[in-house]
């Protein structure tokens, strides 16, 4: 018997090992297993049960070794992983590496504690004896009867000071038990009551709410492939549906994947859901999951689905490869949020990626968003998503209205570029005197290097692409990064002559500093990326914030996901356009959904919010849009502006990077890789390119991109372009990254 094994060693290719008497019966597709390779052991997933077509059975080698006694990779994950090498062009292995936990790579043991409890109680007369004749035992035992549960062993050791023995002695006498128990590390256990807001008995639900569950009730008890849009409003009780759901499958047997963006994932979060799914379903624990686990939390996680302990994970992009067990519905919080894309290889979008593993198990795949991207939008109104609508905030709270400052009309007034309105200013000062808070958002997508006017607002676009154009500052120019299209750079805003055009930027620093100067009496606190690398810093203000010590926060908008301020009666957004005019045919969608997820900030208490946008462009649609939460609108919209110019959710969209130290080499290579795609893949691609790309130079390395426009489906035309890639002589000295949909385009 043998069987065709995906090693781990760093390239792609199944090889063949006989497998051993000892272990018929225990391997099984999917199998983590030691084998040899020349004359080294390395691990590898068994893929299937068959035999080697270029050589002979018997000189296959046997396997040297089975890590665990469950599939690590249950056969639904391990076709994922063959969809993905196939649709992102990435080789095997690293996905394979990417869905296994770092511990399991290693081969890590399935760690074990011991743990004492107290077995037998001792009259107290005895105790006393006890406590003569064998004092650390004594200890021990008393130390015992103080705990409420079993306590580690190895923390009594070190904790007494008592040796081994004095254990063992009462072990023997019948005094105490000793069990063995898989370790664990529950993360974020120490925030259970982080939240303040924890609600642990579930809400009658409203109508809206209560369709919507009752659809993917029908949808989990069905067991077949669905995908349904959750789409409401902020506020409307999305989660109390997620919730809902994820009851329905844990009492029809299924297990649940629940994928949120890695920045929502905040202790709050987590306990808020936590306490609500234990309140649901007791005997069920959520695993969490993100990237700043430590490898044994991950592990601990990891084991406890695959061994069907555990049946729900709650995590960031990679929980879509936890081991959960007959999966049978996965959740997409936020779908449209662009943080679900992985930015280096495999680069996965996790959205779509839960779409295609619920799709191999034939579980639900349900999405959700108050502003979903116009790929799921478009699908949904297409019929190819079930969608299910919260039109209303829960107890008919009103959406707060969207207050446009006109920022060319305030530049007038205050003679020269400002950062803060004097409607802004009053606003705030207005809020302080009645001691209400409030949130003043920076847009951390900003690019510095748009070009706009001071003074009408115009942002030069290019002719072919409706894009914004990039400033080149080096050579004083204005370039495409879709096409290559360039121009020098004008003097004067070609809309009015206004000599007041120039690059832009601000900083969250710029701003803080200007509410200081305005509000000195103000307290203020500023988050960004600096504090956000400080786990305990960024709690800090959160907390301070949330207990009133905090009158202003200022941050990007990325602070504010999953967080729920009742005091909070104001939110400023201090520069829109900086998401607007940016190249990527996306600005309009991303500034809509950041507008409106703002505005959901506000007045989520008892008060009315208030939010006030700044713009320069207060007449653009994302802008006007938004101002009554029209998605719907909205979105009709700029879906014909996408259809017009062949852009997603109308096509797929490739991205394809050169990186190298010579630019004129880069050229040149991409123009004959252009060719040679062209020849090959004719009708089925439209490339646009090669041009420099945005950000032309990083550290001494030039950049070229060229782009690729595919009607779907589009993993036909991805393995065409990877084999193709194989074949094509690059020289040693480029580098080249191909990006299937990508998400951020600057
Ligand atoms: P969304 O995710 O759609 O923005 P949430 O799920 O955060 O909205 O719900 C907003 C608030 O309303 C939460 O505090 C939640 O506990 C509460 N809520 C949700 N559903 C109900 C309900 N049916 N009745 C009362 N309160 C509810
Ligand atoms: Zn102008
Ligand atoms: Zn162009």
């Amino acid at each position: 018997m043998t069987v065709g094994v995906h090693p781990l060693a760093g390239f792609d290719k199944l090889l063949h090992y006989q497998v051993p008497v000892s272990l018929r019966g225990q391997v099984q597709v999917g199998s983590l297993v030691r084998i040899p390779i020349v004359n080294r052991f390395h691990l590898g997933i068994v893929a299937e049960f068959s035999e080697p077509k270029d050589f002979p059975v018997e000189r296959c080698k046997p396997l040297a070794g089975l890590v665990y006694p469950f599939p690590a990779m249950p056969p639904d994950l391990l076709r994922l992983a063959k969809w993905m090498s196939a649709y992102y062009a990435a080789p095997l292995e690293g996905i394979i590496e990417t869905m296994l936990p770092g511990a399991v790579r290693k081969a890590a043991s399935l760690k074990q504690e011991k743990l004492l409890a107290v077995a037998r109680e001792l009259p107290a007369g005895e105790q006393a004896a006890l406590a003569k004749r064998a004092p650390a035992q004594a200890k021990v035992y008393a130390f015992l009867r103080t705990q409420p549960r079993a306590v580690a062993k190895a923390l009594v050791l070190d904790r007494l000071a008592v040796s081994a023995a004095a254990i063992t002695g009462l072990v023997e006498r019948g005094l105490v038990r000793e069990e063995t128990r898989r370790v664990e590390r529950i993360a974020y256990d120490d925030d259970h009551a982080a939240g303040e807001h924890v609600a642990a008995r579930p809400h009658a639900l409203n109508d809206e709410q209560q369709a919507a569950v009752s659809a993917l009730a029908g949808d989990v008890q069905a067991g077949v492939f669905a995908v349904r849009l959750l789409f409401g409003v902020t506020g409307s009780g999305k989660t109390e549906v997620y919730l809902r759901a994820i009851q329905e499958t844990l009492a029809a047997g299924g297990g649940v994947a629940f994928l949120v963006p890695e920045v929502a994932l905040t202790p709050q979060t987590v306990a808020r859901l936590r306490s609500r799914l234990e309140a649901i379903a007791p005997d069920h624990r959520a695993v969490v999951w993100h990237s700043s686990l430590s490898e044994g939390e991950r592990l601990d996680g990891w084991l406890a689905l695959a061994t069907g302990e555990a049946r729900v994970v709650v995590g960031a992009r990679s929980a879509v490869f936890a081991p959960v067990q007959n999966l049978r519905l996965v959740v997409v919080d936020e779908e449209h949020e662009p943080a679900y894309k992985q930015d280096e290889t495999p680069r996965y979008h996790g959205r779509d990626t839960a779409i295609y593993r619920a799709k191999l198990c034939g579980a639900v795949c349900l999405l959700g968003s108050a502003t979903p991207s116009l790929e799921s939008w478009a699908n949904a109104q297409a019929g190819k998503y079930g969608l299910l609508q919260l039109t209303k905030r829960i107890d008919d709270r009103k959406l707060p209205f969207i207050d446009i400052v006109d920022m060319r009309v305030e530049a007038m007034k205050q003679r020269g570029a400002v950062t803060l309105s004097r409607r802004l200013i009053d606003a705030l000062h207005d809020r302080l005197t009645k001691r209400e808070q409030s949130i003043l958002f920076i847009n951390r997508r900003g690019y510095s290097s748009a070009m706009q006017c001071r003074k009408c607002g115009h942002a030069e676009e290019c002719p072919h692409c409706s894009v914004t154009m990039t400033y080149h500052r080096s050579d004083e120019t204005l370039r495409c990064h879709l096409c290559g299209h360039q121009r020098g750079a004008p003097a004067r805003c070609p809309a009015c002559a206004s000599p007041e055009i120039k690059w832009r930027g601000t900083g969250t620093q710029r701003v803080e500093e200007a509410v200081r100067r305005f509000l000195p009496k103000a307290r203020i606190e500023r988050i960004d990326t600096d504090t956000m690398g400080k786990k305990n810093r960024f709690r800090e203000i959160l907390a301070a914030f949330r207990a009133g010590r905090i009158d202003i926060l200022v941050g990007t908008q990325m602070i504010a996901k999953g967080l729920d301020f009742p005091n909070v009666t104001l939110v400023g957004l201090v520069d829109a356009d900086l998401s607007m005019h940016v190249p990527d045919f996306r600005a309009n969608e991303r500034t809509f959904q950041l507008l409106v997820q703002v505005a959901g900030r506000a007045g989520r208490g008892d008060r009315a919010g208030e939010v006030m946008v700044q713009t320069f462009t207060p007449e653009a649609g994302a802008i006007q849009f938004s101002r009554h939460a029209d998605f719907a609108g909205f979105a009709q919209a700029e879906l014909k502006v996408r259809r017009a110019f062949g852009y997603p959710p109308a096509r797929h969209l490739l991205h394809h990077l050169f990186r190298g130290p010579n630019p004129e080499k880069l050229r040149f290579y991409a123009e004959q890789w252009k060719k040679r795609v062209e020849d090959a893949l004719k009708e089925k691609v439209a490339l646009m390119g090669p041009a420099a790309a945005p950000i032309e130079k990083i550290q001494d390395e030039y950049r070229w991109q060229l782009w690729y426009f595919c009607n779907a489906p589009v993993t036909g035309i991805v393995v065409e372009l990877a084999r193709l890639r194989a074949a094509f002589e690059w020289p040693d000295d480029l580098v080249q990254v191909l990006d299937v949909d990508p998400v951020n385009l600057c």
